[in-house]
């Protein structure tokens, strides 16, 4: 692995997509093969930090601290009960940054000025987004690498797509034109349902090879994990979803080897 560490914004305008299903269960995966994994909890919600477990009287520090105060990052983050797997906790003190920061000449660069101060610390770095393309949002896109886009295979899932890539390509035109799309991973897939089919098939048909061959099922132990604290790799780590999400981190990891996806 480089210096640098590879860092990945989970972004998708629509909530309960399975953004921060996604994100704690590919940084715990990411975490399992041996990488030293930082995730960004980027929503006032917060549920990324609670799935892993940061209860909220134990966030000292949260993003807030780090974009609006300017808190060094290596203060805010802390450890998680898994190895290698350390996250920046979030709270809903986060809500207010949009509007706080409206003066700030570089409110869009913050999260990438923090995160540039990592040096070699971490292998890879992944930001769980809000469910919205606020300013949040665009420090994610603006500080990334690369962005996966979880899209629930249910009905106008398409639509909400063309808008975050209009704002993939505006980031790209100004503060980050390496920004590529890491892919799009289709979640809460049920075979059963001719929807779920419907929508992979445009999905594939639109987006081509930006698709994962991984699909992540719906599926129960999934959504029972964070009520443990815990993601599903480490919850039922033989269960359908658990092997989902190991094969989307094999997949992600292998393209990182391969030439870079083409962007949309
Ligand atoms: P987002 O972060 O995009 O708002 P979440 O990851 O919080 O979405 O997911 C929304 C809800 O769907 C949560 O209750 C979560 O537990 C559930 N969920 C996510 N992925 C799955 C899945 N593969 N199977 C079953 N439930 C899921
Ligand atoms: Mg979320």
């Amino acid at each position: 692995m480089s210096e640098k560490p590879r860092i990945i914004a989970i972004a998708n305008q629509k909530g309960g997509v399975g953004k921060t299903t996604t994100a704690i269960n590919v940084a715990a995966g990411l975490a399992e093969k041996g990488n030293r994994t930082l995730l960004i909890d980027l929503d006032p919600q917060g549920n990324a930090s609670t799935g892993l477990g940061i209860e909220p009287e134990a966030r000292n520090l949260t993003t807030y601290d780090l974009l609006v105060e300017g808190i060094p990052i290596g203060d805010v983050l802390c450890p998680t009960a898994f190895d290698r797997l350390y996250i920046c906790p979030a709270n809903s003190d986060l809500a207010s940054a949009d509007m706080e920061l409206i003066a700030n000449e570089r409110r869009t660069f913050l999260l990438q000025d923090a995160l540039k101060t990592l040096s070699g610390d971490f292998d890879y770095v992944l930001i769980d987004c809000p469910p919205s393309l606020n300013l949040l949002t665009i420090n994610a896109l603006v500080a990334a690498d690369s962005v996966l886009v979880p899209l629930q295979a249910e009905f106008f899932a398409l639509e909400g797509l063309s808008q975050l890539m209009l704002t993939v390509r505006e980031v790209r035109q100004t503060a980050n034109p390496a920004l590529r799309i890491e892919g799009v991973v289709l979640t809460m897939y049920d075979k059963r349902n001719n929807l779920s089919q419907l929508v992979e098939n445009d999905a594939r048909q639109t987006l081509g090879e930006l698709v994962f061959a991984t699909i992540i099922p719906r599926n129960v132990r999934v959504s029972e994990a964070p009520s443990f604290s815990v993601p599903v790799l480490a919850y039922d780590s033989t269960s359908k979803g658990s092997e989902a999400y190991r094969a989307l981190v094999a997949e992600m990891t292998a393209s990182h080897r391969t030439p870079m996806r083409k962007s949309a």
